[in-house]
Order: C-alpha cells, then sequence, then structure tokens
C-alpha cells in the first residue's frame, strides 16, 4: 500500500537547476483514488536558455566522449535504476498501472536503456564519428573516393512524451540520442510527470551524465518550440491532433527541424482463415485480444483496436472474449486481485465514453458497459475506472474504428469472408504501429503479412510453435523498430542502432583518399600506406593505419588442391572433377578452393610468433572474385584500415583490409580480417 501525505511540487530540471515554475502548481490526481499526488507548473522559464544551455554544455561534453564511452554510462545508470526499481513501481500506481503494468513501463524501459547501451558496443564502432557504408571508389586511379559518414547533430534532443508511459517513454527515446552524443530535454505529458521527475531526479543525482546533457520540464512546455534550429530534433508522442500542431509550428517549419511523430494508431490483429475454434491459433487471438484491452486499461499506442476475424467465428470469438474478459478483476492497482487498473484520469474517462459514443454509430456493443462500472477494490467516482468494451462492426467497411481511437478498453470485431477483404480492412486504418496475425498457415502468413506490410511499422505472427516465446502484438523491443506511416505518425523509433542515427547527420565526405582517411579513421585504397616491422609486431600504442605488408607469392598446385579437398573433406566437383568443371559456367577447369586460398594467404601473412595480435575473430565481406587455378600464384597485400580500442580492456579490434592477387596482378579474393590487438606489448 502506498501512502502519500503531502503532495509533491514537480519541479523543472533547467539550467543545471532545479526550479519551480512561477505559477502555484496544477493537482495531479492518483488515478485510482482521485487523492492529489502531485502539483504541477512550468510557467516562466525562458525556453532559449533551456536550448542552449543543453547546446552549449551539454553536446560539447557528450561529443568529447566516444560512442562507447557514452552507452557505459547508459549502462551504470540502468544499473542503478534497476537497484531502485520499487521506488518507482510505489509511484507507479498513482497512475493507475498494476504491477504488471509498471513492469512494462519500468522495467521495460529500463531494459531497453541497457539494451541499446550494449548493443552500441557490439554494432558501433567506438568513435567520435560512425562511418556509414562502404568507400566509393569515384575515380579507376585511386586518387578520389568517398565515404559516408554520421556525425551527432549539434542541437538538443527535445522529447515530448504521452502519460502512459512515463517512464519507458522517456528512456526508449533518450538512449539513442545519448549514444549519438546529443543532450535530451524531456517534457513528459503532465498527468503523469511525477514518476518520470522522479527518474530524473535519481539520474542526475547519480552524477554520470555530463552536465546539460539531460533537462526536464515538467508542466506545459511553453515557448520551448519557439526557439528550435536546424540542429535540433524534436520527438512527439501523443495525439494526432496535438502532433499535427506542433509539427507545422514555425520554427519547425521555418528551420526543416526533424520531427519524429508517433500518434493515434488503429492497430489490427488478424485471425487467419485456417484458425477456427478449438485451434491454438484461435485461442492465442482471443488471449491477445484480452491482454491488449486489459493491459494499461488498453492505454497503449500499441493496443488492438480492431479485431479482423473470419464472419463464421465472431459468435464463438464473443463467447470466449466474453469468459476471458469475465476473469479480469478491475480496481485498485494497489490491490493484489486487481488485473486491470482505471484510466489514467476522469477526463480521460469521459473521453474514452465519448470515443465510444462515436463507433457506436457504426458498431454495438456486444461485451460490457461504458457507463456501467464494476470494481474489486476502489472508488468508482474518485476512480478513474471503466469496464471492458467489446463491439460488432456488422459492415466493417463502414466502421467507424477505422478513424476513431477509444484509448482504454475497447475493441471492435470485424468479421471478414476473404483474405482480400482482410488485408483491405487492415489496410482502412491508414497506417498503424502494428498488427498481428494468427495462423497456422504457410499461404495465410504469406497473403496477409505482405498485403498489410506496407500499412505498418511491425507485423507479428503468432502460431502455437510461438506461442511460449513470442514477445507479443503490443510490445516495441529495443532491436526493432517501433512507428508507423500514415495515422501512425509517419515516425520511427527504436530499431537498434537506426535509433541512435536518427540523431546524427549523414554526410558524404568526398576527397583523396588520404585526407578521407584522415578525417573518418578508416584506411582505403590510394591512402597512404607504410611498411616495415610487420604489423602484427606493434601493440595498438604504435599501430597506425595503413601500415602494411606485402608478402612473397605462393604458387598453388593440383597436390595442395587435391590435399586440402581430402584433408577437409570438400570434395566439391568443381575441384576434383576436370570434365566437370569445364561443364560449369563460371570455370575453364578445376579450380582451388576458396577457403584455400583464404588459408593460403593467412600462412602468407601472419607473424607467427607470441605478440600482440591476440586472436582473429572473424572476416567480413569476403568475395572470391575471379578463379584461382593449378599453377597460380597467390601474393597479399595487408594493410591496417581500422582501429577500434575497447574501453575498460586491454585491447583493440583492428581491421585490417587483405587483398590477395594473381601472377596477373588481378585481386582473386578481398576481404576484412578481424582481430584483437593488445593496446601495450612489453
Ligand atoms: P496530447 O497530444 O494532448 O499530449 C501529448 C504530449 O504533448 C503531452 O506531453 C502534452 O503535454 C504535450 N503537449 C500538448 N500540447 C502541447 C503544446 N502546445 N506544446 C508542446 N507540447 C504539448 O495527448 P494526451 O496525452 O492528452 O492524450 C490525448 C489522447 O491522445 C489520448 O486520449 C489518446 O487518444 C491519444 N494518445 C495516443 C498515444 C499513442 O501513442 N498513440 C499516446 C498517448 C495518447 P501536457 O500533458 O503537459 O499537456
Amino acid at each position: 500500500m502506498n501512502i502519500q501525505t503531502q503532495p509533491r511540487l514537480l519541479q523543472s530540471y533547467v539550467c543545471g537547476q532545479w526550479r519551480t515554475g512561477s505559477r502555484d502548481g496544477k493537482p495531479l490526481l492518483n488515478a485510482a483514488t482521485g487523492e492529489v499526488v502531485a502539483l504541477i507548473d512550468a510557467s516562466g522559464f525562458a525556453h532559449a536558455e533551456t536550448l542552449d544551455y543543453g547546446r552549449s554544455k551539454g553536446g560539447p561534453a557528450l561529443r568529447a566522449l566516444t560512442t562507447h564511452q557514452r552507452a557505459l554510462m547508459l549502462k551504470e545508470i540502468g544499473l542503478k535504476l534497476l537497484d531502485m526499481k520499487e521506488d518507482f513501481y510505489a509511484e507507479s500506481l498513482w497512475t493507475g498501472a498494476t504491477r504488471a503494468d509498471g513492469w512494462v513501463d519500468i522495467e521495460g524501459g529500463i531494459g531497453t536503456l541497457l539494451t541499446m547501451a550494449s548493443k552500441a558496443r557490439r554494432e558501433l564502432p567506438n568513435v567520435h564519428v560512425i562511418p556509414d557504408g562502404p568507400v566509393e571508389k569515384l575515380s579507376q586511379d585511386d586518387s578520389f573516393s568517398a565515404q559516408h559518414i554520421l556525425s551527432p547533430m549539434e542541437g538538443v534532443a527535445i522529447h515530448i512524451n504521452a502519460f502512459n508511459f512515463p517512464v519507458w517513454g522517456m528512456l526508449e527515446k533518450i538512449a539513442p540520442n545519448l549514444i549519438a552524443g546529443m543532450p535530451a530535454i524531456v517534457k513528459p505529458a503532465s498527468q503523469t510527470a511525477y514518476l518520470t521527475e522522479l527518474m530524473v531526479r535519481r539520474i542526475i543525482d547519480m552524477d554520470i551524465l555530463p552536465e546539460g546533457a539531460l533537462q526536464l520540464v515538467a508542466g506545459s512546455a511553453g515557448d520551448l518550440l519557439d526557439h528550435v534550429t536546424c540542429q535540433d530534433v524534436v520527438t512527439f508522442t501523443g495525439s494526432a491532433e496535438t502532433g499535427r500542431r506542433l509539427r507545422t509550428s514555425p520554427a519547425i517549419i521555418e528551420n526543416s527541424v526533424r520531427f519524429t511523430m508517433e500518434a493515434d494508431s488503429l492497430n489490427a490483429s488478424i485471425l487467419g482463415s485456417d484458425a477456427g475454434p478449438g485451434s491454438e491459433e484461435f485461442d492465442l487471438f482471443i488471449r491477445e485480444i484480452q491482454r491488449e484491452m486489459t493491459s494499461k486499461a488498453g492505454q497503449k499506442c500499441t493496443a488492438i483496436r480492431r479485431a479482423i476475424l473470419p464472419a463464421q467465428h465472431v459468435d464463438a470469438a464473443i463467447a470466449a472474449l466474453s469468459e476471458r474478459l469475465g476473469k479480469t478483476v478491475t480496481g485498485d492497482p494497489a490491490d493484489k486481485q486487481t488485473r486491470m487498473g482505471p484510466l489514467a484520469s476522469l477526463d480521460q474517462r469521459e473521453e474514452v465514453r465519448d470515443r465510444i459514443a462515436e463507433l457506436q454509430r457504426s458498431a454495438r456493443i456486444v461485451l460490457g458497459d461504458p457507463d456501467e462500472v464494476q470494481v474489486g477494490s476502489g472508488d468508482t467516482k474518485r476512480g478513474a475506472f471503466v469496464n471492458p468494451v467489446v463491439m460488432l462492426a456488422e459492415d466493417p467497411a463502414q466502421a467507424a474504428a477505422h478513424d476513431v481511437e477509444a484509448f482504454g478498453p475497447v475493441v471492435t470485431l470485424m468479421p471478414y469472408e476473404s483474405n482480400e477483404q482482410a488485408v483491405s480492412l487492415a489496410r482502412q486504418g491508414k497506417g498503424s504501429l502494428v498488427a498481428s496475425v494468427f495462423t497456422n498457415s504457410n499461404e495465410v502468413a504469406h497473403d496477409l503479412v505482405l498485403g498489410i506490410a506496407s500499412y505498418h511499422g511491425r507485423v507479428m505472427i503468432g502460431n502455437r510453435k510461438s506461442a511460449k516465446s513470442s514477445t507479443g502484438h503490443g510490445s516495441p523491443l529495443a532491436p526493432l523498430i517501433h512507428g508507423g506511416p500514415g495515422r501512425a505518425g509517419g515516425g520511427e523509433e527504436l530499431g537498434g542502432m537506426r535509433a541512435v542515427k536518427h540523431y546524427m547527420q549523414r554526410s558524404a565526405i568526398q576527397g583523396p583518399p588520404e585526407l578521407l582517411t584522415a578525417v573518418t579513421g578508416i584506411w582505403s585504397d590510394g591512402a597512404d600506406a607504410q611498411q616495415g616491422q610487420h604489423p602484427f609486431r606493434k601493440p595498438v600504442s604504435e599501430l597506425r593505419l595503413g601500415d602494411q605488408i606485402v608478402t612473397p607469392a605462393r604458387e598453388v598446385t593440383q597436390e595442395d588442391v587435391e590435399h586440402f579437398a581430402h584433408f577437409t573433406g570438400d570434395t566439391f566437383y568443381a575441384h576434383m572433377d576436370s570434365e566437370a568443371a569445364k561443364a560449369n559456367p563460371f570455370f575453364d577447369d578445376r579450380v582451388a578452393h576458396g577457403y584455400l586460398i583464404a588459408s593460403f594467404a593467412a600462412g602468407l601473412f601472419v607473424d607467427p610468433d607470441p605478440g600482440p595480435v591476440l586472436a582473429n575473430y572473424g572476416v567480413d565481406n569476403l568475395r572470391f572474385l575471379i578463379p584461382v587455378y593449378f599453377g597460380d600464384t597467390l601474393q597479399v597485400r595487408l594493410t591496417c584500415k581500422e582501429i577500434n580500442p575497447r574501453e575498460n580492456a586491454e585491447h583493440a579490434e583492428v581491421r585490417w583490409d587483405c587483398r590477395v592477387t594473381n601472377q596477373k596482378d588481378e585481386v582473386v579474393a578481398q576481404y576484412d580480417v578481424l582481430t584483437m590487438v593488445a593496446k601495450e606489448w612489453p
């Protein structure tokens, strides 16, 4: 039981200080009990200064760090937040969230932060500027090339968030911008801002982030968006109407400010025509609808609003939903028996009731009464409770549910007769964050998923095999895109390291290779190279980009190829049977194995003695470009291409450009050799 004695006056963290607004705070109420839990006001701030503070203080400090250093800060913050999670759960109850709902927000949010921090260290180089794609050769003689790079935007990332995920909404957005090297200003929705404020307070107290990297506006945004410039990025989650207004605000238009929007989304779940009552897929479909209606009381941007199902299964679906929803106890989230908490506020309940009335113009209620509330616990007058409502649109093409979002535990059933009709109904949502398809048929999965993919940011297929492992319809995951076209806002968040790149500018850098290397930290053909001591003798402290070895040549004989074939068991005809090889359109005769070429290359370029090269952990982009025949000779040129020191470790990842040529100086194989090299070697 959580007892709040004194409502807290929320503060904003701007320009390095916790500050209160200039007016009396507006009361924020516990969603279940109606008690005042906090007071909020952010008036009187001059946000030109807030933005400037982020740009001038947080930005340079973050950009002075490398990608991995920034990711490690987030890891440390995430682990500390996990240790204090119970404090967040206590306030999460005030929002109307049950423990299970709070888990999605709090531990889901912290988990997202930690996943992004870990992926950044695995997938991004440890650099200030991230290379994007390969070097593009623009001249025959290697005197002019190009490379795309990503550099951090030099403004601030302003995140305007919705009330339903006060923690996850902040963390999933600040993780990418902080990894990118950009400071953030978070503006949570007022209704649940106390929880965001508590977490920001804890993060600031940790003293891990550089000053100015994270600011908070707890209260209305004021003039925050009036001062944005071309280097700032704005993200928005909330209603489509507010989103449209903000997206077209003058400074955003004037300065072409990047604006990512995630708004109302009328997500669909489709039951495949193969999956009738009694099948596991039917049960999974029903369970998912119930879960999406009741988790966060349906206040999820990804919740199922439209359930599209074969017409002959409508009655069975209503009966199954009635049984499942009948067991869902609505009540005070502090009560352990409660499975579904209240909506975030009484205003939200009025809003949901109004939307249901709109939906009723083209659909009828088959389960639940929006005006009658039955609860297991809690005050039905002061608490924003509402029971689940299931509607049926008998003429589904005309259903208002394709246009109207009731942001609560409400779903509309839409019967269909053919796969084409199911696809067409899903697309009537005009672009959604997510859809799910429950089927155990290859054809149904193929037809439905490809039919709707271009209208959705994510499509989840569910069947009996994935029933236990599936992460579900409603869960955005850090490695996967979250966002959708059209009505869903047209934005894209998460998606692993894609998210980081939204906060960086991609530039194509063209020039002579040696100057490109100086800019990008990647050696390429045509750039300066130096030969001398074998580069495998050099620790990272001595190794330089362009350190190179050109090996002596080695002949490839028939005996070599036959020995390799029998030794490895790879007796593929192209290496063993002259006639069969000649019949192959790519070969004139028997050829050497590609892996024999790579093995001989290693035999040519390695320095065998113990030294700073610790291990070979793979190759990238391996291509065998032309055949090697018996009697050909191979020679290797190995050049130090990229050096990536690991933070908190005694080694760097070093990438070597490996080019294998024949006696005619034709490139027969090309690849990157990946090694770990000690930073120092005695
Ligand atoms: P709003 O669109 O009103 O608010 C979203 C965010 O925008 C809040 O942080 C809000 O701040 C802020 N905001 C509002 N006006 C401005 C402004 N002029 N300048 C800057 N920021 C502004 O959505 P609500 O949270 O009130 O929810 C309303 C409806 O939106 C819901 O009923 C639901 O239908 C939909 N919604 C959809 C979501 C989705 O992800 N699909 C998520 C949440 C809501 P403040 O709270 O201080 O006003």
